[in-house]
Formats: structure tokens, sequence, C-alpha cells
């Protein structure tokens, strides 16, 4: 899957090369550059100074607020700093026993991670990561730039990227300008990318927490599931399958009211089997008489292999030493006229209108017979796995008040904000590494110089950015060895 992935992702930049290769000073080729478009190689850039009044119009519109908020993101940053660091050594040490380990340790929750699309994060997902990887990136260099022109440093261009498949932003500033500046002033406008990754996170993490309320005026709640996708060509998608929008509000006996409830429903599904009450008169009414033999384990009783038939096995009183009697059911018919009362033995069956027995159906483990129920339509009857249908099917517990309303928007969105929470998050933890061409280069030296530290011991910048450089590339080739490993 993957080697055809990077065969995508190599012809995307091929194709790119030849056309400009082909165009060469064509009108077009032409256009494009004055717009502001750059390629090289699997990189990818637009830049622009339209945005440099609009910068300028922001870091000098409230200066005073402008300051505070800033000179929070200093504190913030610096912390960031040191949490980095700890970060990234409890990581190594975690991939160095991963590695050693002949058992795999237990999971620390890693934070960072090195994530690689098409290898460990599943394509679709793209979709998400992509956006949410931009968002961080341009909140991330628009901090730089406020900070920046807060501090009367000229902002010559900014443009977003696209490099091999990860996309990104970046601000030109007038590094001269920068370089006047005092060293206090210039750390705010070094951190001030760090904090903007913070507060984004913080920001995406409450509007998540908040989500429920946020749809409230849309979506309502608590009395069910909606199906927002069914995977084509599972046993759920066709004329007798679920159909995106459908509501599921009872999967057999187990009532459903959330997406935690369809979880724990498919969970119990699979420890516990139940059967269905059925009366004596009934089961001899509907079955229809056919040879017991076994097939690889499993007792078969319906000789037509009908779709709509199926095996079921029940004791009877008369017959406790003789083993089980089969019966072949019209499966729907029979759990339409069946009482919904779980049953493991006749026992647990109310007397319904005569001698009621409990039936179970004999399939091979681990497959099921589950009934999902969707009123007003006829319930969905599904015999497999039932692991199978919890990857086949996606449900939200968002119920759409109106019909145009899509019932996909709401995990979309949760989706999405998790994803900025995580990548804005890693972004500026990643920024804060004091390491050698990263935020946290011009970060560190500049606190320093703003303790006088340099005077008293010059080659310290050096060695805490060759050990932070160190420490961050050990967690790049192990996250690789690992992914491989
Ligand atoms: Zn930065």
């Amino acid at each position: 899957m993957w080697v055809t992935w990077l065969a995508a992702v190599l012809s995307f930049w091929v194709v790119l090369a030849i056309l400009q290769t082909f165009t060469g000073n064509g009108r077009c080729s032409q256009w494009l550059e004055l717009s502001g478009f750059k390629l090289g190689l699997f990189h990818l850039q637009w830049e622009t100074t339209r945005f440099n009044r609009i910068f300028y119009r922001l870091g000098h519109g409230f200066p005073t607020m402008l300051d505070t908020w800033f000179g929070a993101g200093l504190a913030c940053s610096l912390c960031s700093m040191i949490w980095s660091v700890y970060l990234l050594s409890t990581a190594l040490v975690h991939s160095i026993q991963i590695l050693t380990a002949s058992t795999s340790p237990p999971s620390t929750g890693q934070v960072l991670q090195l994530v690689v699309p098409g290898v460990n994060l599943p394509l679709e997902q793209l979709l998400f990561f992509l956006p949410a990887l931009l968002l961080s990136a341009v909140i991330h260099e628009i901090g730089h730039a406020v900070a920046a022109t807060r501090d009367g440093v000229g902002l010559n261009s900014c443009g977003i990227f696209l490099f091999v498949l990860y996309p990104g932003a970046f601000v030109n500033l007038y590094t001269t300008q920068l370089h006047h500046l005092s060293p206090m002033r210039q750390l705010r406008i070094y951190c001030a990318g760090v904090w903007h990754n913070m507060v984004l996170a913080i920001v995406a993490l409450a509007l998540l927490l908040l989500l429920p309320w946020l749809m409230l005026p849309g979506y309502q709640m608590g009395s069910g599931v909606v199906v927002t996708s069914v995977t084509k060509g599972s046993a759920m998608s066709g004329p007798l399958g679920l159909e995106v929008g459908d509501l599921v509000s009872k999967l057999s006996t187990c009532k459903i009211a959330s997406n935690e409830d369809w979880t724990q429903c498919l969970t119990s599904s699979t420890q516990n089997v139940h059967g269905m009450c059925m009366s004596e008169e009934l089961v001899r009414s509907l079955q229809t008489t056919a040879t017991v033999y076994s097939r690889t384990g499993d007792i078969e009783c319906c000789d037509n292999r009908s779709l709509s038939n199926l095996c079921f096995s029940y004791s009877h009183e008369e017959m406790t030493n003789q083993g089980n009697r089969y019966a072949c059911l019209p499966v729907r018919k029979a759990l339409e006229m069946s009482g919904e009362h779980p049953c493991h033995t006749n026992a647990d069956c109310p007397a319904l209108l005569g001698r009621s027995i409990c039936l179970q159906a004999t399939l091979v483990q681990p497959a099921r017979l589950l009934i999902l129920y969707r009123p007003p339509m006829k319930p969905v009857l599904f015999v497999g796995d039932p692991g199978h249908l919890y990857h086949t099917v996606s449900v939200s517990s968002y119920i759409p008040r109106f019909p145009l309303l899509p019932p996909g928007l709401p995990p979309f969105l949760e989706t999405f904000l998790k994803y900025v929470v995580s990548l804005s998050g890693a972004l500026g933890l990643l920024n804060a590494v004091p390491c050698f061409a990263l935020d946290g280069q011009w970060i560190l030296a500049a606190l320093l110089e703003c303790v006088q530290w340099p005077k008293l011991c010059p080659p310290f910048l050096f060695v805490m950015l060759t050990l932070g450089t160190g420490l961050l590339l050990a967690n790049l080739v192990l996250g690789v060895v690992l992914l491989v490993h």
C-alpha cells in the first residue's frame, strides 16, 4: 500500500517538474512566477507581499495589549522549551526500551511521535492532517509577523509552501532591523510562533469540549446514533444494509444512545451470545425440515443456503439427554414474531402462548446474529464478526434536527479539531527545542544575551544547541527505525 502511495507522491512531483520544463518561458509560467509561485525539488511555494499592510496594522493597533500578549508568549515558550527537552528525552528512552526489550514495554502515552502519511497515518486522514498542519504553520508565522511589526521590524513578504507532502508557512522579516533590537524584544518575536501554536491548540481543545453545546441548535443527542458512512462493498452496504442518515437506536437487545454505547454494545456482543425466545408452536410452523450436518465445525441445517434462512439450535425438555434440536428458520420473520427477551436457556423465556424456548443461531466463532433497529424503517440483520461492523460502519451521536444538515459535519469537525490540537501543540513543542535552524536556537541565543551569559561562558550556546539537535535527530532516527521495525 505505502509503495503505491510513495509512487503517487513521486509522480505528483515529476509531473510538476515536467510541466515546468515544457511550459518554460511561456505566458502561463511567467504569470505563475509573477504571482509568487516557485517550484524547486520537492518544494512548491507561494510568496506574497499583499498581507504586509494587514500585519502592519495588527502590530500597531493595540500596543499595550500586544505587549502583554507577547510577554505571556515569552513565558509560555520558555516553559515549552523545558517541556520539549523532557518529552524528547523520555521518548528517546522509551524508543530504546522498545528496540532492546524482547517484549514491548508499557506505553507511556508518547506525546511527540513521527507521523508519516501512508505508513502510520491512514491516507483518508490526510484530509484532516494536511489542512490542520497548514493552519498550525500559518498561525505560527502570524505570531512572528505581528510580534515583529509591533517592535518596528519591517515585513518583507510571507507565504506558504509544500515540501514533499508536508505543508508549511514562512515570513520574511528585515533581519537587520531585527538584530538591532534589544535581546528581550528579539526574544518576544522568536517566542511568538511557539506561543501562537499553544494558543491555537488550547482554542481548538476548548472548541472540541464545547462542540456538543455548539452543535445543539442543529443537532440533538441521546436518542441513538446516526450512520455517517458505510464502506462500499462491505456486508452492511447495499439495499439490505444500512444507509447514511439511518438512526440506529438498538443493537439486538442493547440500547444505544451515543457513540460510546455503539462501541460498548458491539464489544459486549462479541463477549455474550444471546438467543431469542419463541413459542414452540411458532418454531414448528416456521421451520423447514432439512438434514443436519456439520460443516467446518459449525452445525448447518438449511439445505438451500438461502440468505434469508438461518440454522438455530435449541434444547427441549423431553430430550435433555439427546442433545440439541435444530430448526431452519426464516430469520427476519422469526425475529419479528419472537419476543425481544435475551436468553441463554429456556428458563429465561417468558410463557408466550404455550411453551416458549430459547433459540441460538449456529454460527462459527466469532460470527454473531445482530439486529440493528432503525425506526421507522425495518431492522437490518447482520450475520458476521461484530468487529467487521465496527470497522465498516461509522456512526455519530449528533442527530440532525433538520433534513438539510449533513450528519457527517459534527464528526468531521471533531476529528479536525483533534488534529489541530495535536499538530499545533506538536509544532509549538518542536520549534521550542533548542536545536539548530529551529526557533529554539534563536530563543536560546536571545535568552542567554538577556542574562549576559555569552560573556561569562561563550561555548555554552553551541554545546546546548548541539545537545538539543542530537536529541531531536536521535528521536527522528529511532522513530524511523521503529516505523520500519
Ligand atoms: Zn517560528
